[in-house]
C-alpha cells in the first residue's frame, strides 16, 4: 500500500490552461475577460474589512444572494454561492448522481472538467457525440436513459449556443431527472434559463462572475435552482467546506454585481471585438464556429491546431489547443482587447500566408 488512496492514484486531474511567467505578450488561452473589473472595486477596502478578517465569513454569502436574487427574479433560497463555478459543479456531481446509478449524460466535446469529477466520484458517464457541425442535439439527451444531464450553454470550447427553448425541452421531458446547465459564458450572447428554475424542480443553472464580470481572480460562482436542489448542494457543501468565500471576496462580488451598467458596457464591447475578429479570420480563410462566448474556436485547412498553437507561441501569443479526437485541428482563442486582437489577426495572417 502506498501513501495515496487508490482513488487518488487512479484519477486523471483536469489540465488547467497555462499561466505563463515569461515570453508571452498576449494571453488568449484561459477565457478570462479582457476588460478590467468594475471601477467600483477600486479602493473600497477599509480598515474595518481587514479587522473583521479575524472572524469567519458569512457561510451563506447572504449579500451576494440578495443581489443575485434580484438579478434573476428568484428567491434567495434558490441560490447557492460557491468558490468559483467549478466548486458548484464539483459538488453537484456528488449531490445529484450515484455511483451505482444510470449515470450522467454529457457531450463528447464539452468542458473537460466534467469527466474528471465523474471519475473522482465513480459516476458513470453517457457520452453523447455532438453533430458534425459541432451543435448539440437535445433529442439525444431526452432519449438517453440516465440519472440526469449536464449541458454547457454556450458549449465550451465550441462557443455554440442552444436556445432556451431547446434547453428547457430536456428538463421538461423528464421532470424526475436533473438537468444541470453550465452557463459560464451565457452573458456573451446566449439565452439564460436561470429564471425558469421557479417552474421546475429538476433544473439547476450554474453561473460565474469569472467571465462576464471580469472576476476570475476573485473566485465566485453560483447555482440557481429549486429549493430541493439548493438544499442538496448545501448538504454537500456543509460536509466539505462551510466557508467557501472569504469576507473580502463577498464584499467585492456584491459591489461588482451592483454595477449592472458597467458589466453590460463591458460585455457589449467584448462582443463587438469578438464578431470583428471572427469576420477577419473568415476573410483569411479560417473556419470559425458561431460563438456566443468570449472565445472563438478556429481551424484552417492544411494547418493542424498544434502547428497554429506553436507558431503563435513563437510570436508571443498564447492560445489553447486540445489534443483530442474531432477537435485537434482547432485552436480556442480568448477574445482580448481590440489592440490584442488586431495583433493576433496580423500574426495568424502571417502564419496562414506562409503555408
Ligand atoms: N464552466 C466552464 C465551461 C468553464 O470553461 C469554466 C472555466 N474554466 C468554468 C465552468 C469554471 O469557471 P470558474 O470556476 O472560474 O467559475
Amino acid at each position: 500500500m502506498g501513501l495515496l488512496s487508490g482513488r487518488c492514484e487512479a484519477i486523471t486531474p483536469y489540465e488547467y490552461g497555462e499561466q505563463p511567467k515569461d515570453g508571452i505578450l498576449i494571453k488568449l488561452n484561459t477565457n478570462e475577460n479582457a476588460n478590467p473589473p468594475s471601477g467600483r472595486l477600486f479602493d473600497k477596502q477599509t480598515k474595518e474589512d481587514y479587522d473583521a478578517l479575524r472572524l469567519y465569513p458569512d457561510p451563506e454569502s447572504t449579500g451576494i444572494k440578495r443581489v443575485l436574487s434580484e438579478l434573476h427574479g428568484v428567491g434567495e433560497k434558490n441560490i447557492f454561492v460557491s468558490n468559483g463555478s467549478d466548486e458548484a459543479l464539483a459538488l453537484s456531481f456528488l449531490a445529484f448522481f450515484d455511483a451505482d446509478g444510470k449515470g450522467a449524460a454529457v457531450a463528447d466535446i464539452t468542458y473537460s472538467f466534467y469527466p474528471v469529477w465523474a471519475q473522482l466520484y465513480d459516476i458513470p458517464l453517457k457520452i453523447l457525440p455532438v453533430k458534425t457541425d459541432f451543435t448539440i442535439d437535445v433529442c439525444d439527451y431526452i432519449s438517453a436513459d440516465t440519472q440526469g444531464s449536464i449541458i454547457c450553454n454556450p458549449n465550451a470550447p465550441t462557443g455554440i449556443a442552444l436556445t432556451a427553448k431547446e434547453v428547457l425541452s430536456v428538463a421538461d421531458a423528464h421532470p424526475g431527472r436533473i438537468l444541470i446547465v453550465d452557463e459560464a459564458y451565457c452573458d456573451f450572447g446566449a439565452e439564460s434559463v436561470a429564471s425558469e428554475v421557479l417552474n421546475r424542480d429538476n433544473l439547476l443553472v450554474i453561473r460565474t462572475l469569472s467571465k462576464s464580470c471580469s472576476l476570475a481572480g476573485l473566485r465566485c460562482g453560483y447555482a440557481v435552482g429549486s429549493t430541493v436542489l439548493i438544499d442538496g448542494l448545501n448538504r454537500v457543501k456543509n460536509s466539505f467546506n462551510s466557508y467557501p468565500l472569504d469576507r473580502l471576496s463577498q464584499k467585492l462580488a456584491v459591489l461588482t454585481l451592483r454595477d449592472r451598467q458597467g458589466i453590460e458596457r463591458s460585455i457589449n464591447a467584448l462582443v463587438k471585438t469578438r464578431d470583428a475578429t471572427a469576420a477577419s479570420l473568415r476573410d483569411l480563410g479560417f473556419t470559425v464556429l458561431p460563438s456566443k462566448a468570449n472565445f472563438l474556436f478556429v481551424s484552417k485547412k492544411g494547418i493542424t491546431g498544434f502547428e497554429l498553437l506553436s507558431k503563435l507561441r513563437q510570436k508571443g501569443i498564447l492560445v489553447r489547443h486540445f489534443d483530442k479526437p474531432r477537435i485537434s485541428d482547432f485552436i480556442r482563442v480568448t477574445i482580448g482587447t481590440e489592440q490584442e486582437m488586431a495583433e493576433f489577426i496580423r500574426a495568424i495572417g502571417e502564419i496562414a500566408t506562409q503555408k
